[in-house]
């Protein structure tokens, strides 16, 4: 079966499994996510699940990365949205095609590295990567409209927080090794910010420090 029919499916399932938001699920359906994995496991590229990366990390789970970008977009298209941890670039990917500038952060070099070829390889020109600890974010981009986080802090970030403009929004697991919720954060004033909780999920944790 070609990967285009594999990604339909995969589109099928994620619509059943209740994503709605048509732009996402084509950028899904148009996205080769065998490009992200190695060799060796690309065959399961289009299974809903994650799968490992290198350096104890994973390529997130199809379903995880279409419903953190359809609570994103919820209200409307980001302009600017930062990215903390980077891993293979999948959602990176994803988040290009929907937004006008993605700034992508990540702790762990050679990962960052392998990124960065494969966004040139989809000519996605508008993703800036750095190689950095991502819970500090990014403040000489900031303000963001949207910050997604893929990697579980024990509590928010503050600086996160600072770096999200009035009605942006932050798309976040956190908690522990015990468990994790997902967390949509949006600005509503200069110190206010209204949270929901929206699931339970199971992410890396966010680490602080960087690898070289
Ligand atoms: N969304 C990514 C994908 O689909 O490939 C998966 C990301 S993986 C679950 C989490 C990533 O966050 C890992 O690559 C990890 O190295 C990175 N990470 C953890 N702590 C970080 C930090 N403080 N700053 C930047 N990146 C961090």
């Amino acid at each position: 079966m070609t990967s285009r029919r594999t990604r339909e499916r995969l589109v099928s399932r994620l619509r059943e499994q209740g994503i709605a938001n048509e732009a996402v699920l084509e950028v899904i359906r148009d996205t080769p996510r065998h490009i992200f994995i190695d060799e060796a496991l690309s065959h399961r590229a289009y299974e809903d699940t994650a799968l490992p990366i290198g350096f104890n990390q994973t390529i997130s789970q199809p379903f995880i990365v279409a419903r953190m970008t359809e609570l994103l977009l919820e209200e409307g298209p980001c302009q600017r949205v930062l990215e903390v941890g980077t891993g293979s670039g999948y959602q990176t990917a994803i988040l290009a095609v929907l937004a006008t500038q993605v700034f992508s952060l990540e702790r762990i070099r050679p990962l960052q590295e392998k990124a960065r070829k494969r966004m040139n390889l989809l000519k996605l020109h508008n993703v800036q990567m750095r190689h950095s600890d991502g819970g500090m974010g990014w403040p000489a981009q900031a303000p963001f409209d949207g910050i997604m986080v893929t990697a579980a802090p024990e509590s928010v970030p503050e600086d996160l927080l600072a770096q999200l403009a009035i009605g942006g929004r932050l798309v976040i697991p956190v908690g522990g090794s015990h468990g994790q919720e997902l967390k949509r954060i949006r600005r509503i004033g200069d110190e206010q910010f209204e949270t929901e909780v929206l699931q339970t999920v199971k992410f890396v944790p966010l680490v602080g420090g960087t690898v070289r």
